[in-house]
């Protein structure tokens, strides 16, 4: 049932703009009625609402497609000018092409066709949070002083539930299960940030990306942002690139046991930071050698 509605809703938000574009008549909602007797008793409908969802798809896929083909490009010019020990594990951080398109088409799997599955639900626990009527839409005026703290508020939510489920994600039977297809390339590039099990990507990932949306009730030009946000310092995490960021997870993949967050802090606080860990020591000692 839950499957059911989430495809039935899927549907709608995303052929219901396409058809209304086609027959010229934008304003007209006549094509819901053949889903609505389906989807009402789950998800009350909402105009002003229900437009989060889709237009939280496309920052995503924005912050994905421009930053991982950005650091292809930046990719394939090192890789023409013979630089490529300019990246963090220089040599190893590039991709063949099936290696690439396999990424690419992997995260897009999870980024389109999945999210859902995490995105309905936690739209609604925001409305049921909040209620529509407290939720601001995007007529609302935009306040900087109001949107700050809600910002940081879903800093610390991805924060935390990453940390801790990427964590747990490294015990050895769901590592097996689940986190291993995320390990596969030790050396990532930028495309391949998406690049996990269902499971992994829904709960691990977007889960905490939406979740803090949904605790903060930000503007919905906050909750763009904030997933263009996510997605794009994701990829940067990924890119081999240490301007964009990378130093921390690139480590995570090379040495595995180390740096689970995603702002440092939590491993600070854990203990599980890099610096902290033998890696570092036997590292500096190589390096002093
Ligand atoms: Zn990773
Ligand atoms: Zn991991």
């Amino acid at each position: 049932m839950f499957f059911h509605f989430t495809f039935t809703y899927m549907l709608i938000q995303y052929l219901e703009p396409i058809y209304n574009f086609c027959r010229g008549q934008v304003e007209d909602h006549s094509y819901y009625h053949m889903f609505d007797r389906a989807v009402a008793d789950y998800l009350p409908r909402d105009a002003r609402t229900d437009v989060l969802i889709p237009k939280i798809l496309i920052a995503a896929l924005l912050g994905y497609l421009g930053m991982g083909l950005f650091c292809t490009f930046l990719d394939l010019i090192l890789i023409h000018c013979n630089l490529r020990h300019v990246k963090k594990q220089g040599e190893k951080s590039f991709f063949t092409i099936s290696e690439w398109l396999l990424a690419v088409r992997v995260s897009l799997r999870n980024i389109v066709l999945l999210n859902w599955v995490v995105s309905l639900p936690i739209l609604h626990l925001w409305r049921t949070l909040y209620g529509i009527e407290n939720m601001l839409g995007e007529d609302d005026e935009w306040n900087w002083q109001r949107e700050l703290p809600r910002f940081a508020i879903c800093v610390v939510v991805i924060e935390t539930v990453f940390y801790w489920t990427h964590w747990l994600l490294h015990f050895p039977y769901l590592y097996k299960r689940i986190h291993k297809m995320h390990h596969t390339f030790t050396a990532p590039i930028a495309v391949a940030a998406p690049y996990a099990h269902p499971i992994e990507f829904l709960f691990g990932n977007l889960a905490g990306v939406i979740l803090g949306l949904a605790l903060a009730n930000p503007h919905p030009w906050t909750a763009y942002y904030w997933v263009c946000y996510a997605i794009v310092t994701t990829c940067g995490s990924h890119s081999g690139y240490e301007c964009f960021g990378c130093r921390g997870h690139d480590l995570h993949h090379e040495k595995f046991t180390v740096n689970f967050g995603v702002a440092k802090i939590t491993d600070i606080l854990m203990g599980t930071d890099y610096e902290s860990s033998d890696f570092y020591k036997k590292d500096m000692q190589t390096k002093t050698e």
